[in-house]
C-alpha cells in the first residue's frame, strides 16, 4: 500500500473513474462531491410521481466504448448494463410516417451499406461513403461541411445521429469530434455500434457499484463538501478549502480537479476550458398501459418533430431533445404536452390523454462541441505540479461521454501514480 493520497474533487464519472484507477492499484483516494449524492451528470433518482426510478437523462453506450466496459469489469458490475440484441437503429419521421431502421451487420466489412432494407430509404450505398471525409477534417470543419451534400441522408440520419453523439448542430459541430465514434461504432460491425442501457439505472449500474468498490478499497468519499477555493505556493496548491474545513495538501499527495468547466475556471485561474455549452431536456412519461415501440426496440429516434429519441424502460417512455437551449425555459406543462404528442404519433398511440410525467432539464448538459472547440480543451496536465484535470471536456480525443469521462479519469490517475 501507497501511504500518498490523491484528494480527488468531483463524484461524477470522470472522478469515480480516477478513483477506482488509483484503489484498484493500491493508492489511497478521497473523493469530496458538493451534492449529496454521486454521478453528477450521469445519476437516477426515485420520482414519486412516476412510481418509478428514472435517470436524469437518457444515455447510450455503445459496445464499442472499451473504457466502460473495463471500467463495469473492475468495479465487478458488467451485468449492470443491458445490450439491445438485435442491432438495429430505428427512425420514425413523423411528417410522412414513414420507418426505416439503420442496421449494421457483423464482421468488419460493412456490405450492410449495398442492402436497401439496411439503410436509409431513398439512399444508395454511395452516400455512406461520404464519412470517410470526417477522417481528414480540421479542427475548424463542421461535420455539414463533411457531411451535409445530401439533404435526404442528413435530415434521416447524420443531423439525429450528430445531435445524439455531439449535443450540437450537424451546421456547427465539430467533424474531428464526430470521427472517433463513426470509426468505432461502425468500423466494428454490429458488435462495435451494438447499443447497451443501463438495465435499472445509471446509479446502480456506473456510480453504485463503484463507490462500494472505492470504500472497500482505502478510499473514501465526503458528500455536501463543495471545494471553494485552493490555496497555491511556488507552482503547489498546498490546501483545499470547503469553508467550514480545509485540507492541507501533504507532501507528496496529489489533486485530481474532476468538476465541469466552468466550476474549474473559478478554481484553477487561467486554465483553458470551453465556456459555451449545450441544453439536453428529458420527459419521462408513464403512460396508463404498457406500451412496446415497435420492433422490440428499447429505443426509436425521431425525425421531423420536437422529440429525437424515446427509450423504454418497464413501464416508463422517456425522450431525449438534444441541444435543446431554445426549448430549455418553456413550461414544463407544455412542454410534456408537444412530447407527448410526437409519442402518440411515434407509437400509434390512439386518443391517450398527458400521463403522469417528469421533465429533467440540464442547462450545462455537456460543452458545446462545435468545430473549434476542440482548441479550448485542456490538457490533464495543469500548471500546478500536483494538480491534475479530469472531465469529459478535457482533451481525451473524444466527444463528452461516458467513455470520454472514464478515459480521462484513468489518464488523470495514471498521471497522479507516476508522482507518486
Ligand atoms: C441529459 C444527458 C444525457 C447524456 N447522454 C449521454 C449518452 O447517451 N451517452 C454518453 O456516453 N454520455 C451522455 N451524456 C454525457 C455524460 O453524462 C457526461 O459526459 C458525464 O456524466 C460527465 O461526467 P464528469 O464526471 O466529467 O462530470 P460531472 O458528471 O458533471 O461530475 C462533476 C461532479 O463534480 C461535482 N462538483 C461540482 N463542483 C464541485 C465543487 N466545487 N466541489 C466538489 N464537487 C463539485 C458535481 O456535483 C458533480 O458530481 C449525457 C449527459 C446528460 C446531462
Amino acid at each position: 500500500m501507497n501511504k500518498s493520497e490523491t484528494h480527488i474533487i468531483g463524484a461524477g464519472l470522470s472522478g469515480l473513474s480516477a478513483a477506482v484507477a488509483l484503489t484498484a492499484s493500491g493508492y489511497k483516494a478521497t473523493l469530496y462531491e458538493s451534492s449529496p449524492q454521486a454521478g453528477g451528470r450521469c445519476r437516477s433518482f426515485w420520482d414519486h410521481e412516476l412510481n418509478s426510478i428514472i435517470d436524469n437523462g437518457n444515455h447510450l453506450i455503445l459496445g464499442s466504448n472499451k473504457s466502460v466496459f473495463a471500467y463495469l469489469k473492475v468495479i465487478g458490475n458488467e451485468s449492470g448494463l443491458i445490450g439491445q440484441s438485435n442491432v438495429r437503429i430505428p427512425f420514425i419521421d413523423l411528417r410522412t410516417g414513414k420507418r426505416w431502421a439503420i442496421r449494421p451487420n457483423y464482421g468488419k466489412i460493412p456490405w450492410w451499406i449495398f442492402s436497401d432494407s439496411r439503410r436509409v430509404p431513398n439512399s444508395s450505398w454511395f452516400n455512406y461513403l461520404s464519412i470517410l471525409k470526417l477522417m481528414f477534417a480540421s479542427n475548424s470543419t463542421t461535420v455539414k461541411e463533411c457531411l451535409g451534400g445530401n439533404t435526404i441522408m442528413s435530415e434521416m440520419l447524420w443531423e439525429p445521429l450528430t445531435k445524439a453523439v455531439l449535443n450540437t448542430e450537424m451546421h456547427l459541430a465539430s467533424a474531428k469530434l464526430l470521427w472517433p465514434v463513426i470509426k468505432i461504432a461502425f468500423g466494428n460491425g454490429a458488435k462495435g455500434s451494438q447499443p447497451f442501457f443501463a438495465r435499472e439505472g445509471l446509479s446502480s449500474a456506473l456510480i453504485d457499484p463503484a463507490i462500494d468498490f472505492i470504500t472497500k478499497n482505502n478510499g473514501s468519499i465526503k458528500y455536501g463538501c463543495r471545494l471553494k477555493d485552493i490555496e497555491f505556493n511556488n507552482k503547489k496548491a498546498i490546501s483545499l478549502n470547503f469553508g467550514e474545513y480545509s485540507v492541507d495538501v501533504g507532501k507528496k499527495n496529489q489533486i485530481i480537479i474532476a468538476v465541469p468547466p466552468h466550476i474549474a475556471s473559478q478554481l484553477l485561474p487561467d486554465i483553458l476550458y470551453p465556456s459555451e455549452t449545450r441544453s439536453i431536456l428529458n420527459a419521462h412519461f408513464r403512460p396508463q398501459h404498457p406500451i412496446k415501440i415497435p420492433g422490440k426496440s428499447k429505443f426509436l429516434g425521431i425525425v421531423g418533430g420536437t422529440a429525437d429519441w424515446v427509450f423504454l424502460r418497464d413501464r416508463v417512455l422517456s425522450v431525449t431533445v438534444s441541444a435543446a437551449d431554445e426549448l430549455i425555459d418553456e413550461k414544463n406543462e407544455l412542454l410534456a404536452k408537444s412530447l407527448w404528442k410526437d409519442l402518440c404519433t411515434a407509437l400509434s398511440i390512439q386518443n391517450s390523454p398527458l400521463p403522469p410525467f417528469k421533465i429533467v432539464k440540464e442547462k450545462r448538459a455537456t460543452f458545446a462541441q462545435t468545430a473549434g472547440s476542440t482548441k479550448s480543451r485542456p490538457n490533464a496536465k495543469t500548471p500546478w505540479k500536483n494538480v491534475i484535470l479530469a472531465g469529459d471536456w478535457t482533451n481525451t480525443g473524444l466527444p463528452a461521454t461516458i467513455e470520454g469521462s472514464v478515459k480521462s479519469g484513468l489518464t488523470a490517475a495514471i498521471r497522479a501514480r507516476r508522482k507518486m
